[in-house]
């Protein structure tokens, strides 16, 4: 086994076993192979699992109505998942006493921003695509930006010494209510347009 993989199967099994967040004992990190290749020159990096979607899938973005949204997307500039490398802010599912998705709260994102900072450092992507505000955010504590989503959305950013894409959630909601369909199909294109950028088109 090569140095990487070694080193994201420890961090696997450590997120296996993470109890920081008092509130998601009872959910298992959605990290491991299933994420997508290690060596991925993009990564996403979405909210959290949803509780229908990758909580149950073991996938990110799979099974729920996200999920088929955000492979629409994909499939709209043809990139595949296997040429990605996809990751959340927070890796365990936050729901709330009814059972229902939540917000990961601030110090759900702490407690995890380290997972983030060390599966970055290891994929070591040329491109970053954020899905979601808090997703972008979660990016601050890594390192600092100013970036906003309403005003970012859809460009090519410099973050990090990485080229940075924000987009936003392919929720159902937000389909809805913030960015619909065609907004989003656009925000995709500059994805590849990021991708050719660094040489290596989907
Ligand atoms: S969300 Fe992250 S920090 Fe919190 S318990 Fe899960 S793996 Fe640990």
């Amino acid at each position: 086994m090569d140095e990487k993989r070694k080193q994201f199967q420890a961090l696997v099994s450590e997120a296996a076993a993470c109890v920081r967040c008092s509130a998601m004992c009872g959910r298992t990190a959605v990290l491991s192979d299933l994420n997508g290749p290690i060596d991925a020159r993009v990564m996403f990096i979405g909210e959290a699992p949803g509780r229908k979607g990758a909580d149950r899938t073991r996938i990110p973005f799979s099974g729920d109505q996200s999920g088929r949204n955000f492979e629409r997307f994909l499939t709209s500039i043809n990139l595949q998942r296997s040429e990605i490398f996809i990751t959340s802010a927070a890796l365990c599912n936050p729901r709330k006493a009814t059972g229902a998705n939540r917000r990961p709260t601030a110090s759900e994102l702490r407690n995890c921003s380290d997972f983030l900072r060390r599966t970055l450092a290891l994929v070591d992507p040329a491109v970053i695509v954020t899905l979601g505000m808090v997703a972008l955010e979660a990016l601050k504590s890594l390192q600092y930006h100013e970036l906003n989503l309403r005003k970012d959305a859809g460009k090519i950013r410099l973050w990090n010494g990485r080229l940075l894409v924000p987009l936003y959630h392919p929720s159902p909601q937000v389909l809805i209510t913030s960015r619909d369909e065609r907004a989003q199909l656009r925000d995709y294109k500059v994805v590849a347009r990021a991708m050719r950028r660094i040489g290596n088109p989907p």
